[in-house]
């Protein structure tokens, strides 16, 4: 069973190509940003919690975003694969996933998209002039970097130790991007 973490900087596509990915491989999607930005919509206290750490471009703590993943992976109703995007974003987080996964007995490989630090600010600048999402200015994609930089990209480490890791360059397309990642997961 294929199951994917789909990882690199905010802004470098991971939403896009998973698309493309759940499109053609039928996996399930699970977004922890979306999941987060629906409890906002839905006005929850959790989604107040999330407001006030995304607003700032800080990340959700651990346990809180453990257990969230944890309850999303447990209303899946299809036997597919799952496609997980914006998770795990610390190490902390890969060790709960490996473990939640072992569990089921499924494994999960990374793809690592890299792109550009400029091109990534530049993308995000431009979404947040249409997405709406108020941690799309440039202050605060500024702190996202940072933050991804210290505790985000160690989680690849942990993966290519585990031998389940897979480098993308996405400064091309996102059909030359979604190229890379097809031929990855035709041979795994
Ligand atoms: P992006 O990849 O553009 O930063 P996301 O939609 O994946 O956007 O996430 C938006 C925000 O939600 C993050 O900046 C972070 O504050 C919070 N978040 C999402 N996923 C996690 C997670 N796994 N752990 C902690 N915080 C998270």
């Amino acid at each position: 069973m294929l199951n994917i973490v789909i990882f690199g900087a905010p802004g470098s596509g991971k939403g896009t190509q998973s698309e493309r990915i759940v499109e053609k491989y039928g996996l399930n999607h699970i977004s922890t940003g979306e999941v987060l930005r629906g409890e906002i919509a839905a006005g929850t206290e959790l989604g107040a919690t999330a407001q006030r750490l995304i607003d700032k471009g800080q990340l959700i703590p651990d346990e809180l975003m453990i257990s969230i993943l944890a309850s999303k992976l447990d209303s899946l109703t299809s036997g597919n694969g799952v496609i997980f995007d914006g998770f795990p974003r610390t190490v902390a987080q890969a060790e709960a996933l490996e473990l939640l996964l072992e569990r089921r007995h499924m494994k999960a490989v990374l793809l690592d998209m890299f792109v550009e630090e400029d091109e990534v600010i530049k993308r995000l600048l431009n979404r947040g002039k249409t997405s709406g999402r108020a941690d799309d200015n440039y202050e605060t994609i500024k702190k996202r970097l940072q933050v991804y930089q210290a505790e985000t990209k160690p989680v690849c480490t942990y993966y290519l130790h585990r031998h389940n890791y897979f480098a993308i360059n996405g400064n091309y397309s996102m059909e030359d991007t979604f190229c890379q990642i097809d031929n990855i997961l035709r041979l795994i």
